[in-house]
């Protein structure tokens, strides 16, 4: 599943594409998540933003067209005449005046298209009550801290909430807590835990949009190909095998519904 490394790579790929780019055409697939997207007909993007993993369109008419990948969205950026790459997993397209073409693919419609007056995400809860983004200077490590201690949800479940920070998935929260040693399952952290949590989580997602974000599967940057940073994975995925710390081997469990990989020996539950 995409997440911020990977959105923010396609946010960096579009942005020197599309702002100023009118749309002359736009179709979306007749489900409630994509059929907004011929709603932008006639207007101009303005610029190219990111909350989270969601991609915000800022329109000049003071709208906004909100896309989230879910699990298997690709969103790429071409030219009309490679119609070659338009097949039945389209979802929503936007054609612009001067021939260019925005085009979500999704296979299993997990992702979702929605047009918003700006900044408001009501319809949209999980952005709406979206946490700090990792990378603004404001946000602290107590404020990190405090807003773990709210919940005694395991940790790894509230960084996949979006509530303490927003961007964080599978890939990054077992990454962030193999390199800060916190274990995934605990549900209380101390705040030296929490500090190195967050600066790991700032270290893993910064190197992977370094990267060019992770492709396990469906993940494509704009141009439709595959990031890098599969190959500097230290635990995600890793289960059975030695931990690059300890040696031990990593344990797997299901955790919430999602598979979670760590170390019990470097990473022990408090
Ligand atoms: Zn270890």
């Amino acid at each position: 599943m995409p997440e911020l490394p990977e959105v923010e790579t396609v946010r960096r790929g579009l942005e020197p594409e599309l702002p100023g780019q009118r749309v002359a055409e736009a179709w979306g697939h007749p489900s409630s998540k994509f059929n907004s997207a011929g709603e932008l007909v006639g207007a101009e993007i303005d610029d190219v933003r990111r909350r989270g993993k969601y991609l915000l369109f800022g329109l000049v008419d003071d709208r906004e067209l909100i896309v989230h990948l879910g699990m298997t969205g690709q969103l790429t950026w071409h030219f009309a005449a490679d119609d070659h790459l338009i097949d039945k997993y389209v979802r929503a397209w936007w054609l612009m005046e001067d021939g260019g073409r925005l085009q979500l693919r999704d296979v299993r419609r997990f992702g979702r298209v929605a047009v918003v007056d700006a900044g408001h995400y009501e319809t949209l809860p999980t952005l709406h009550h979206l946490g700090p983004e990792p990378f603004d200077d404001g946000f602290t490590d107590v404020m990190f801290w405090a807003a773990l201690k709210t919940s005694s949800r395991c940790i790894k479940t509230q960084l996949l909430s979006q509530r303490p920070i927003a961007g964080v998935g599978n890939i990054y929260a077992d990454e962030a807590c193999w390199v800060a040693q916190v274990s995934p399952i605990s549900r209380r952290i101390t705040k030296a835990s929490a500090s190195r949590l967050l600066a790991a989580l700032r270290d893993v997602m910064g190197s992977a949009i370094d990267n060019g974000g992770t492709t396990l599967r469906d993940y494509r940057t704009v141009d439709g190909s595959s990031g890098d940073n599969q190959q500097h994975l230290l635990c995600y995925g890793r289960a059975g095998e030695p931990c690059l710390r300890c040696s031990k081997p990593l344990t797997s469990r299901v955790l919430d519904g999602r598979t979670t990989t760590w170390c019990r020996s470097c990473q022990p539950a408090r």
